[in-house]
């Protein structure tokens, strides 16, 4: 789950890590009474799950009254489109209204779980403002970082090390590993996946300043946290992976245009490369698991289906706690319910098979059946093409 800049801010708050003084504003009014609050000049963000605001007009430094309404007016309500946000953009509901700083530099910390050790691993560049996926690929000598030893904790000499890296002068040194010790126990205290704060800045009056933060939060770990849980904002999240976590089903929407129904985790992602391989893209990551019903099985067809990308489905099946009968009637009943106008490409082995066969060979559905995997696949990246 991610949360919004203002919500990880205050979270970062409470573990002395310093931010900016600032305002979550739902309305104009909101807003301009906050920046006259805080004193100009101040810097009004859109609230959005997603990066890229700055170049994109989402964040305006504004210098009295008449500019902060001008500019929370141009916000709200507007869809603003960054290049993390896709091309149909978000729509801005909320604005965070903050003091705004003098900027002397701008530096990059991370802390992310790297899963080739599986620790917290620290990371820090002198490339603030920059995305580090940028900065790994041009200049990844550029990039520092620190293994955290979960029965220790980070340790201040680490702390030291990244803050002597990134070239922080002595009065800094203190304050970056106050600063980074916050970061790390909050992330480990509330079960963080990503902790984020790009930039980094440091002040033209020697201070250090959280000016960006993004957290995201391990979904495994929020029963141990209702009152994170109670940060969710609902309207930043895909409808579709809602309407699949109701019925229980993994469900992860993606780029692609063919649409993937498939039983297993790993034989989800080996359809997605096979699909790839086969020169096509796939619409999503879809495990209907092991024991789904056909209620739960056709839940998820619709749900393929109300994607307006997806050209063609592709149901890949090992029938084995799942019987390939039920997957069949689950099918049927949902191409019933939404009448069925895309190629539908099956590929089916397992238990019940002959049944699962039978039973969509009667339904009278226009089905392009597939040998093997790699068959399906092929037929399913020919099926979309032609339709698009
Ligand atoms: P992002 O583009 O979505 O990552 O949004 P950020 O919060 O990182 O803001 C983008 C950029 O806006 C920053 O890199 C800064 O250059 C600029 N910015 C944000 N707040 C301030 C501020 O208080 N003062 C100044 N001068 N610039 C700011
Ligand atoms: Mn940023």
């Amino acid at each position: 789950m991610n949360i919004h800049e203002h919500q990880a801010k205050e979270l970062l708050r409470r573990y002395q890590v310093a931010v900016p003084d600032g305002q979550a504003c739902f309305t104009v009014d909101e807003a301009v009474a906050a920046a006259k609050r805080l004193e100009f000049p101040c810097v009004v963000k859109a609230q959005i799950h997603a990066g890229g605001r700055g170049k994109a007009g989402g964040v305006k430094v504004v210098r009295d009254a008449g500019e902060a309404g001008e500019a929370a007016r141009a916000l709200l309500g507007k869809t603003l489109v960054t290049h993390q946000t896709g091309p149909q953009g978000r729509v801005v509901r909320r604005l965070l209204v903050e003091r705004a700083c003098r900027i002397a530099r701008e530096l990059y910390l991370g802390l992310v779980v790297d899963r080739t050790t599986g620790r917290v691993t620290v990371m820090a560049s002198t490339e603030g403002g920059v995305e580090i996926e940028e900065v790994a690929a041009r200049t990844p000598e550029k990039i520092l970082r620190e293994t955290i030893d979960p029965a220790i904790g980070l340790a201040p000499y680490q702390a030291r090390r990244i803050a002597f890296g990134l070239g922080l002068g002595k009065e800094q040194v203190g304050k970056a590993v106050g600063f980074m010790a916050g970061l790390a126990r909050c992330f480990v205290e509330s079960d963080c996946s990503l902790v984020e704060i790009n930039p980094l800045v440091v002040t033209q009056d020697g201070g250090l300043l959280a000016l960006d933060a993004k957290i995201g939060f391990d979904d495994n770990g929020l029963f141990r946290h209702p009152e994170l849980r109670e940060l969710r904002d609902p309207s930043e999240e895909d409808p579709r992976e809602q309407e699949a976590a109701k019925h229980e089903l993994s469900y992860i929407a993606l780029d692609g245009n063919i649409g993937c129904m498939v039983n297993g985790a790993g034989l989800a992602m080996a359809t997605m490369d096979i699909v790839k391989a086969a020169g096509g893209m796939p619409a999503n990551f879809l495990d209907v698991g092991g024991g789904a019903s056909a209620e739960k099985v056709a839940a998820a067809f619709r749900i393929l289906l109300s994607d307006a990308a997806v050209q063609a489905i592709f149901i890949n099946i090992f029938g084995g706690i799942l019987r390939c009968d039920v997957l069949a009637e689950g099918v049927v009943q949902a191409a019933r319910e939404v009448r069925l106008s895309i190629p539908l490409i099956v590929r089916m082995e397992g238990t019940n098979v002959d049944d699962g066969k039978a039973i969509l060979a009667r339904s009278g559905l226009d089905i392009i059946t597939a040998s093997d995997m790699l068959d399906g696949a092929r037929k399913a990246v020919a099926a979309a093409g032609r339709r698009s």
